[in-house]
């Protein structure tokens, strides 16, 4: 009898240690982690890929209004980095919902498969907008995805824009050409999942552009001047749907690669 309840105990502790270690009961913890977030993930359609996305949550909790070059080697300086602006509904300022969106982005991102870097993960940091492309650069991103919010002093004005490098800046015409393709197809994807788009933009003047090597796009989800629009941007399910057409655009400019 005593023989019996050893080798009883026995059998349990090793159909714990073999649960324990399995690779479903493992998926299922990372599922359920995922699903807790939030984020419903697929593990069947997951493909781990090779493509590093880096993503910046625009702005942070303190602006520093000391100057960097706007370009490597500019004379033209601009302050460092800036708070942002706030929603004129939810009084929520950008940085928060810039990071806050960005990690949907990153969440639902690896759930593709995709590695995922991100210049900030809180809000109390001093990272400028040179230093934020630098990182990217240095890391070789395979594309950075900047998460901004617009205001204007026209409440009226609603819609999300993309911006890029320009083409004649002498700065970023190596990226420019993929910049623009992944632009491109973020835009459609957003207009094929209902968000009003009001197009994609070049810019020059932007040093987080002008110091990158890598092509970059920069995701203006909104106008948080929009008193809807601001209180919609702050939803969970709207961020959810922004961000997942984000992460198919991507996943049509990486196919086309
Ligand atoms: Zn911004």
């Amino acid at each position: 009898m005593k023989k019996y309840r050893i080798l009883v105990g026995i059998i349990m502790a090793l159909s714990i240690i073999i649960i324990g270690t399995s690779e479903p009961a493992k998926n299922l913890y990372k599922a359920s982690n995922l699903i807790s977030k939030g984020i419903k993930v697929d593990d069947k359609k997951k493909i781990e890929k090779d493509i590093l996305i880096c993503i910046d949550p625009g702005h942070q909790e303190k602006g520093d209004s000391n100057s960097e070059p706007v370009a490597p080697g500019s004379y033209v300086k601009k302050a460092r980095v800036s708070s942002g602006a706030t929603g004129v509904a939810t009084k929520k300022p950008e940085y928060i919902l810039n990071l806050e969106a960005s990690t949907v982005l990153k969440h639902i991102l690896e759930g593709k498969g995709y590695k995922v870097i991100m210049t900030r993960e809180s809000h109390d940091v001093n990272i400028s907008n040179s230093e934020r492309a630098i990182f990217a650069n240095n890391n070789k991103a395979d594309m950075v995805v900047r998460v901004h919010a617009d205001s204007l002093n026209n409440p009226g004005k609603t819609g999300a824009s993309i911006l890029i490098p320009a083409k004649e800046s002498k700065y970023t015409t190596a990226i420019y050409e993929d910049s623009q393709n992944c632009a491109n197809l973020i835009s459609s994807k957003m207009k094929e999942a209902g968000i009003k788009v009001n197009g994609v933009f070049e810019r020059s003047d932007l040093t987080g552009f002008n110091w990158s090597q890598v092509p970059v796009v920069l995701v203006e989800m909104g106008f948080l001047s929009n008193y809807t629009e601001d209180q919609m941007m702050s939803n969970p399910e709207y961020q959810t749907k922004l961000m997942q057409a984000i992460s198919d655009g991507l996943d049509e400019y990486f196919a086309n690669k």
